[in-house]
């Protein structure tokens, strides 16, 4: 018996099709843009790619990076609108880095009406160079709010032409994004990996529909994924990726030269040896693809996503070998493709196979019970521990301490004592928090660190994915999630840190004192409590 092909489906809407169809499987093939216009000689390659393709009802998609690693190309829709009119489903990507939230609604309004709607939403990787030097990275919203951001616009759009008189199933093919996330499963750190699933929840709250793991080579680390997403009951379909090595790429991956993106030092030196064959190694790295595809196969994946740069030939090489291993024998291949860092945490005992079972790891089970919480907090600083008493009395709505302060900044705001206090507020934040005073505080969403000093992204809804062994893909930084996390897990809240509302920053705050924005109702958790009050009001009347 050969293994299950994907679900043959091309065509607009065919992503969509097959991942919802009950056991689909989708093949998405990635194309990166290149430096220049569309008629540059450098786009020859994966215009190719696309055209080759054209008419393969095994490729359900092809997906268009957006500036991937940092570096300035021709934007994906231009390309993805070449790839549709080859008759392709089109993945188009769009990431924070370079593009404020306005920009962002105008690129939303512009990929629905040229019927580019899947989205993969993203940071975005932090810029890596440009014209006349460092370009400034916007990150004005990121991955999170992103995503809301265009499931809200695709629902305005929708309601809007329903109004207008369009049968409601036609407006919502036609006016809604299928929306896309990224997760990376791949993190050697308990407190860079678990972030990553707990982000993936709350992208689902913000309306992603399916999501695609980042670039790794360890089939345990997907099985933990799909475990998780198991035991926490959160249905999103995942398609699993499987970008094809080459010895320079192995390399480059190892060497931590492009964010998130690992090849352990194991797996490089396999790469290395096989790079010496005749052939480059591409029989072997052809072949490794396609167990990546086998595993996705086995372990439930909603289809594969093959990142192949040289020719449409790999793709299709690709898909013939898995499909040449038996389906009942896809366990075969698992020890092949698991190349693990050194280390790596195991939320879940493994199987013969090396695989994730649904219980939870003797080492991570044992750092959860409430002794070893209570010795953790044993090592917590007084620092944090009296800001957190601090917030529960002063800064929580509702409490003595919260209505005191609300009167008194009435009172003051409108005087000129409203410049002292807000020049007070800084002497003591600047040095305890390095606070940048943007107004709309985020202390206490990130174990009282702060977003604006702490990341370089200015994440503000759980972590991105260039963070490893606890450092920031920034060079000389740490993770300001991790650090969270490290803050959360004696107190037991780790797991919960992103069950809130999605942080949106407003910027008309900054330079004004988030004290007062927070006492006078301006701040983010002020109109996130407004606009609850506003959906209760409406799900009544
Ligand atoms: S601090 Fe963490 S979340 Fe922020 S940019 Fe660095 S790796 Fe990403």
């Amino acid at each position: 018996m050969t293994a299950q092909p994907a679900t043959p489906d091309a065509g607009p809407g065919a992503l969509r099709r097959t991942i919802e169809q009950p056991g689909g499987f989708a093949t998405v093939v990635e194309l990166v843009p290149w430096a220049g216009a569309l008629q540059d000689p450098k786009g020859a390659k994966p215009l190719k790619i696309a055209a080759d393709l054209a008419g393969n009802t095994r490729i359900t998609a092809l997906s268009i990076t957006d500036n991937a690693g940092g570096f300035a190309k021709l934007p994906p829709d231009v390309l993805g609108e070449q790839a549709a009119k080859h008759g392709h489903d089109v993945i188009v990507h769009v990431a924070c880095r370079d593009r404020n939230r306005n920009a962002m609604q105008s690129l939303g309004w512009n990929l629905l009406s040229r019927g580019l709607s899947t989205v993969l939403a993203l940071s975005g990787d932090y810029p890596a160079d440009g014209y006349e030097g460092m370009p400034r990275p916007v990150f004005d919203i990121d991955s999170v709010s992103l995503l809301e951001l265009l499931r809200k616009l695709g629902d305005e759009a929708t309601a809007k032409a329903i109004e207008a008189g369009t049968d409601p199933e036609a407006a919502a093919k036609a006016s809604r994004f299928y929306l896309g996330a990224a997760i990376d499963p791949f993190k050697r750190l308990e407190r860079d990996l678990v972030p990553q699933f707990l982000k993936l929840a709350m992208k689902a709250r913000a309306g992603a529909d399916y999501a695609i793991t980042q670039v790794g080579y360890d089939a345990r680390a997907n099985s933990v994924l799909k475990q998780w997403l198991a035991q926490t009951g959160l249905d999103i379909p995942v398609i699993a990726n499987a970008f094809v090595l080459t010895g320079g790429v192995a390399r480059t991956f190892n060497a931590g030269k492009v964010a998130g993106c690992v090849v352990s030092d194991a797996l490089l030196e396999v790469c290395e040896r096989e790079a010496k064959s005749p052939d480059k190694g591409r029989a072997f790295f052809l072949e490794f693809a396609a167990k990546q595809v086998v595993m996705a196969r086995g372990l439930g994946f909603a289809g594969i996503y093959l990142s192949v740069h040289k020719d449409a030939g790999d793709v299709t090489k690709i898909l013939e070998l898995a499909d040449a291993h038996p389906a009942d024998d896809w366990r075969s291949v698992i020890k092949d493709i698991s190349w693990a860092l050194p280390g790596t945490v195991q939320p879940f005992e493994l199987d013969g196979d090396g695989l994730a079972t649904p219980e939870i790891g003797r080492a991570y089970a044992a750092s959860l019970t409430p002794e070893a919480r209570k010795r953790a907090r044993g090592a917590v600083s007084p620092m944090y521990k009296f800001d957190r008493f601090l917030h529960d009395r002063v800064f929580t709505p509702g409490t003595p301490g919260f209505n005191t302060w609300s009167k008194l900044y009435a009172k003051v705001e409108p005087t000129v004592l409203d410049k002292p206090l807000h020049v007070l507020e800084q002497a003591a934040k600047v040095p305890l928090f390095d606070c940048r005073d943007c107004g709309d505080c985020s202390l206490p969403d990130i174990a009282y660190l702060c977003p604006e000093s702490h990341c370089q992204k200015n994440q503000r809804n759980g972590p991105c994915g260039g963070a490893h062994d606890g450092q920031c893909e920034v060079p000389g930084h740490t993770c300001v999630w991790a650090d969270a996390y490290q803050r959360l897990k004696p107190y037991g809240e780790e797991l919960t840190m992103l069950e809130r509302d999605i942080v949106v920053q407003d910027n008309s705050l900054r330079r004004t004192s988030a004290w007062g924005n927070t006492f006078l109702g301006r701040d983010h958790y002020a109109r996130a409590a407004k606009a609850r009050a506003k959906g209760a009001e409406g799900e009544q009347a």
